[in-house]
C-alpha cells in the first residue's frame, strides 16, 4: 500500500467548548502531514480550520451546548474540509463574509474570519439556513510550492 496516494477521511462530532478549537486544528494538521506539505500550507490549513471551528463554537450556539462535526478528506494533494453546525444559522451569508463584518459585540472579533478562511485556501463555500444552522466547505491544496519549482 502506498500511503501518499491512499485517500483518507475522518469524522469528528464535538461539543461547542471552547477546548475543541485546539483538537480540531491540531488533528487537521496531523491528517494533512500525509500530503508532505510546507510549514506554511500547515499553517494556513489550522488557519481556516481554526476560524471554522471557532464560528461554530462561539456564535452557532448562543444559549447553550450544541453539536459540531468536523469531516476531513483527502484525495492525493487535496484536503477537503466540511464544518458543519446546528445551530441559530445565519441570516445574509453574503453580509457576514465581509471583511470586517460582525455581530459580536465583544472587542475580540474582529469579524476577519471569514476573510482569512478565503485568503488561507483555495476554495470557500458557506451555506446557512436561519434556526437550522451551518455548513462551511473549504477546499486547500497542499504541495503547491513544490510545483515545477527548481530544487535550489
Ligand atoms: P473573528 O472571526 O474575527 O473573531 P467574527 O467571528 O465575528 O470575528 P467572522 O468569522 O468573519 O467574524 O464571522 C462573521 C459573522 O458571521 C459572525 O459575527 C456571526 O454573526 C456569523 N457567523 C459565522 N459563523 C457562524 C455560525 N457557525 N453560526 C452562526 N453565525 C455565524
Ligand atoms: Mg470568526
Amino acid at each position: 500500500m502506498n500511503r501518499e496516494t491512499e485517500n483518507n477521511s475522518i469524522r469528528m462530532i464535538f461539543k461547542n467548548l471552547p477546548e475543541n478549537e485546539k483538537i480540531s486544528r491540531t488533528t487537521a494538521a496531523v491528517f494533512a502531514a500525509e500530503t508532505d506539505p510546507t510549514m506554511e500550507e500547515l499553517s494556513d490549513l489550522k488557519t481556516v480550520v481554526s476560524e471554522a471551528v471557532t464560528n461554530a463554537i462561539i456564535h452557532a450556539y448562543p444559549h447553550g451546548s450544541g453539536d459540531i462535526e468536523l469531516y476531513l478528506k483527502r484525495e492525493g494533494q487535496t484536503v477537503y474540509i466540511t464544518v458543519k453546525d446546528y445551530g441559530v444559522g445565519i441570516l445574509d451569508v453574503a453580509r457576514s463574509m465581509e471583511p470586517l463584518y460582525t455581530t459580536s459585540e465583544d472587542q475580540e472579533h474582529s469579524g476577519m474570519g471569514f476573510t482569512f478562511m478565503e485568503a488561507f485556501s483555495d476554495s470557500l463555500d458557506v451555506t446557512s439556513e436561519p434556526g437550522k444552522g451551518t455548513v462551511v466547505k473549504i477546499i486547500k491544496m497542499m504541495g503547491k510550492e513544490d510545483e515545477g519549482g527548481s530544487d535550489l
